[in-house]
């Protein structure tokens, strides 16, 4: 039986809160962001503050995702539409400067699309994240307005990271500003903007990433152990990727004797052990692929890297708004688009199609076993289920559902700092 979700609390102890912190941004006298090292970015409680939630919940992407474009638009890519939310145009494509396509992710395009909004839109800055200045495996919110502060926080994150938590710092500008985060994220955002005309006027773009789920602190530490820090106070940098495509997962760190260390991983290596590290909620996402965003990006994966090859962005245009700023972008020399073609997308992350009809048969057993599930409106699944999974996938998934509730606790509220 499907169990209602009530407030922001429930949200968080029924483990389908994603971390984004639009909550605290929204109700910040009853929220703030605190890590939840076997979980991810989560909720606290402020003082004795009501339980029940309004403005917070109702925006919440742990709690419901909604999808409101107009699906009768011509312009929308008729093919990619059941499985890829809103799409006009898809590209493969590049920051065309030198130095933010090499420590860029993939090929620098988020980082790229926001520095044209800044130095040619008059955006006012970025929200964003960039490793702790402190403890380098966490991740802070941060605001960023020149060309060296965003060069700086290029690269994906694959730990905990909730940027929706400051759009404070959005309403504070005069200008509109870019926001740039993981799907769950620009959802919270938009769903957010849709109630909140302050916070509608005041974003200008928001730029979303793919994103396979985001790894725990817990599963971040286990993997500085194997490489022997015990103590995450001795790194002084922590990168993922970047500096190459995919890139080399790079710790450095001093040690007691005050001795400096370099250990490096490839993206194979580090993403296989941290993804078993992902948050129950990352394992029924709709939205892999910023369906919420004005532009997403990905990488553009249907082909084999070849060593040394420069990194390249698979650009998904979503909206008008980002197909305008990304025309504007490229006509500025911001960046690159060098092939359209919609074919790119699924190529590029054809195991979405599966993950997309698994989400039928995990919901069904959630609810049968009596877990929470979130409300998805607008993410068509049993399609998918019948058509992209094989009968012993789909036997596979209901019964790793099972064991998941179980272990995972899902028909109880946990404390997620416990
Ligand atoms: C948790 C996670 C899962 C991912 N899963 C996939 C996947 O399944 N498929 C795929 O193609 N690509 C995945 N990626 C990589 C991502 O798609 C690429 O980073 C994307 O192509 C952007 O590359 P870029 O070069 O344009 O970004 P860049 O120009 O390098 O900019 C990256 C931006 O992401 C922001 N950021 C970094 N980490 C985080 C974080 N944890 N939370 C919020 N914002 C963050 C930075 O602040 C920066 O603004 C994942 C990344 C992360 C962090
Ligand atoms: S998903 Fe976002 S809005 Fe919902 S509880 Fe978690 S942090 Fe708050
Ligand atoms: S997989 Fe989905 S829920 Fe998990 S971090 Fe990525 S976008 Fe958010």
């Amino acid at each position: 039986m499907k169990l209602p979700v009530l407030n922001i609390n429930e949200v968080a102890e029924r483990q389908l809160c994603t971390g984004c912190g639009v909550c605290a941004s929204l109700e910040p006298e009853r929220f703030r962001m605190d890590d939840a090292p076997s979980y991810g970015r989560r909720p606290v409680l402020a003082g004795e503050a009501p339980e029940e939630t309004g403005d917070a919940l109702r925006a919440c992407p742990g709690a419901s995702l909604t999808h409101t474009f107009d699906e009768s638009d011509p312009d929308l890519l008729e093919e990619l539409r059941p499985a890829w939310g809103p799409v006009y145009e898809v590209w493969e494509g590049h920051a065309s400067d030198h130095d933010i396509r090499l420590a860029g992710s993939s090929g620098g395009a988020a980082t790229a699309l926001a520095l044209f909004a800044i130095e040619r839109q008059g955006m006012a800055g970025v929200l964003h994240t960039g490793a702790s200045g402190v403890r380098r495996h966490l991740n802070e919110t941060v605001y960023s307005t020149t060309r060296a502060d965003l060069l700086s926080r290029t690269g994906s994150r694959y730990a905990p990271a909730s940027p929706a938590d400051r759009l404070d710092l959005v309403l504070a500008q005069d200008q509109p500003s870019v926001f740039i985060g993981k799907p769950c994220d620009v959802a919270g955002v938009q769903q957010a903007r849709r109630f909140r005309d302050d916070l509608d006027a005041k974003l200008g773009l928001t730029i979303a990433f793919f994103c396979a789920g985001v790894p725990s602190t817990r599963g971040n530490l286990a993997l500085l152990e194997k490489i022997g820090v015990s103590d995450p106070a001795a790194l002084r940098s922590l990168r993922y990727r970047g500096n190459g495509w995919p890139g080399l997962w790079t710790a450095e760190w001093t040690d007691a004797e005050g001795e400096s260390h370099t250990a490096q991983m490839t993206y194979a290596e580090s993403w296989g052990f941290l993804q078993q590290y992902r948050q129950w909620r990352c394992y029924i996402c709709p939205d892999h692929s910023g369906e919420f965003a004005d532009i997403a990006v990905g990488d553009p994966w249907y082909r084999p890297v070849e060593p040394g090859e420069p990194g390249k962005s698979l650009i998904i245009a979503r909206t008008r708004r980002g197909v305008e700023i990304l025309r504007a972008a490229a006509e500025a020399g911001y960046i690159t688009l060098e092939t359209r073609d919609p074919s790119l997308l699924p190529r590029s992350q054809a195991n979405l199609l599966s993950t997309r009809g698994r989400l039928f048969g995990q919901t069904l057993v959630m609810r049968v076993m009596g877990a929470a599930v979130p409300k998805f409106s607008g993410f068509p699944t049993f399609p998918h289920w019948l058509r992209h999974l094989s009968l012993s996938m789909k036997l596979r998934s209901l019964t790793s559902t099972v064991t998941r509730v179980r272990r995972r606790n899902l028909r109880k509220r946990i404390d997620p700092f416990a």
